[in-house]
C-alpha cells in the first residue's frame, strides 16, 4: 500500500502494467504488475492517459453530482432521543442555511444547542470532484465497455455497479473484478 501517491498514467504491456505515479516528495515513479484495477472516481479516470481512445473517451458519458456534507454538533442526540431517527439524510448547505432549512423540518430544535459544525464540498475536494455519477442507463456502450477489462486493466468503483452512491456498489464491482482476474489467471 502506497499512500499519498497520484496515479499519472496506467499503461498495458505485452506481460503486465506499468502505473506512472508520483510519488508523496514528488518524484515520478512507475509501478509494475501482472494486472490494474483501476479504482478511481470515474470522471477522474478519464484524465489517465494511455489506456486507448475509447475507454478515455467512456468516462466523459456520465455526469458527476457536486455533492457537499455538513456536520453539527449538539449537546444532545435530540432526533434519537426525541424522533427516533437513527439514520437517513436531511439534504440542505451550509450552516446558516442548513439550520434554516432543519428547523422547517424539525423545528426550533434545530437551532438549538450546537456546538460546532464541518462541511465539505466534494467538488471542492482534490481526487474527489464530485459526490458521485449517475448515468443515464447502464445499458450505454460506455457503462459496458468498462465492465470489461482493457488489456491487463479492469475497472472498479460505486459507479460501476447499479448501487451508485454506495459503498455496497463498490464491494460489489471490486469483487467481480478481482474474480475476472481469478478466472483469467486460472484458465492459464
Ligand atoms: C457525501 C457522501 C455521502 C455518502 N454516504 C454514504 C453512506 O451513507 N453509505 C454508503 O454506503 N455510501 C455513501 N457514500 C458513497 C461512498 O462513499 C462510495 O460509494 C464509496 O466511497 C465508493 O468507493 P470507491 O472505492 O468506488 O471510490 P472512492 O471511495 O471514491 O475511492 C477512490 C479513491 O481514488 C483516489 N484517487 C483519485 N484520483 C487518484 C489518483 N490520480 N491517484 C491515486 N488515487 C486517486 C481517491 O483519493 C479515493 O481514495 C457517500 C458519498 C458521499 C460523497
Amino acid at each position: 500500500m502506497r499512500y499519498r501517491c497520484e496515479v499519472r498514467s496506467i499503461t498495458n504491456r505485452e506481460d503486465g502494467v506499468e502505473v506512472g505515479y508520483r510519488d508523496r516528495h514528488g518524484v515520478l515513479r512507475v509501478g509494475r504488475g501482472d494486472f490494474c484495477v483501476a479504482a478511481l472516481p470515474l470522471h477522474l479516470l478519464a484524465r489517465i492517459p494511455h489506456l486507448g481512445r475509447e475507454v478515455t473517451a467512456a468516462p466523459v458519458t456520465p455526469v458527476p453530482y457536486p455533492v457537499g456534507k455538513l456536520g453539527i454538533e449538539y449537546g444532545r442526540r435530540w432526533w434519537e432521543q426525541d424522533l427516533r431517527l437513527y439514520g437517513g439524510i436531511t439534504r440542505n448547505d451550509r450552516l446558516r442555511r442548513t439550520l434554516d432549512q432543519g428547523a422547517k423540518i424539525y423545528g426550533d430544535v434545530f437551532r438549538r444547542d450546537v456546538r460546532a459544525s464541518f462541511s465539505v464540498g466534494w467538488k471542492r475536494t482534490p481526487f474527489s470532484e464530485g459526490g458521485w455519477v449517475e448515468w443515464a442507463s447502464p445499458d450505454l456502450p460506455e457503462y459496458r465497455l468498462l465492465t470489461r477489462p482493457a488489456g491487463r486493466v479492469y475497472f472498479a468503483g460505486d459507479w460501476l455497479s447499479h448501487w451508485i452512491s454506495w459503498q455496497n456498489g463498490a464491494f460489489l464491482s471490486a469483487r467481480d473484478a478481482v474474480t475476472a482476474i481469478h478466472r483469467r489467471v486460472a484458465a492459464g
